[in-house]
């Protein structure tokens, strides 16, 4: 059976015989992205818990991790489930015959980190373009002080152009500068995602 087709596959089993090979084998950069990656966004316990994973050659259950790491079971669930949520690993679940508990074995996929990088740096993009429309299509007054927020043309008018907190005199409010940075930004995440890209095909 191949690995995709058993993603959270349940069965009755021996749970003792029935571990599948999880080896994949990935880049030394694949690596580092992933361990950089899950450290930054889960922390910690998480970067411990799948390096176990990432070390393993078949599927791994919760408490053989606990134990290795001398982590509480619970830890080590949370963990999983967060890389399952970031949908870096899946797991199965089989129930033990002799107990008719379930147990859940894990395995990492560490050659979705260019799919979730990617994913993720394509979200940054659409939120700077989202923002660049919105200064773009929005007209904006302020009353100069620095707590009070901005306001739109529309709800500058609803408020007679006084602003809502310092009953200050609302002014327009130039956002050239604004618009300037945001594309600025945008077209320095287009750069980066065409070179990582390029580092993912294995261009240089
Ligand atoms: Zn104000």
């Amino acid at each position: 059976m191949s690995r995709e087709a058993v993603d959270n596959f349940e069965e009755d089993g021996d749970v003792n015989s029935v571990k599948v090979a999880s080896k994949i084998n990935i880049s030394e950069r694949q690596r580092q992205t992933l361990i950089e990656v899950v450290d930054d966004i889960a922390g910690e316990e998480v970067r411990k818990v799948t390096l176990v994973l990432l070390n393993a050659d078949q599927e791994t259950t919760d408490e053989e991790i606990s134990e290795k790491l001398d982590m509480r079971l619970n830890q080590v669930r949370k963990s999983l489930y967060k890389l399952y949520d970031l949908q870096l690993a899946t797991f199965r679940r089989i129930r033990d015959k002799s107990t008719g508990w379930f147990v859940y074995f894990w395995t990492l996929h560490p050659e979705r980190i260019d799919v979730f990088v990617d994913r993720k740096q394509h979200e940054v993009m659409e939120k700077l373009q989202e923002r660049l429309t919105y200064e773009e299509e929005n007209m904006f007054f302020t009353c100069n002080n620095p707590e009070c927020p901005r306001v739109t043309f529309q709800e500058a008018m609803d408020n007679n152009f006084e602003c809502e907190h310092c009953a200050g005199r609302l002014e327009s409010f130039d956002n050239e500068q604004l618009k300037q940075v945001l594309g600025e930004k945008i077209t320095e995440m287009k750069e980066i995602r065409d070179k990582t890209r390029k580092i993912m095909n294995g261009e240089k």
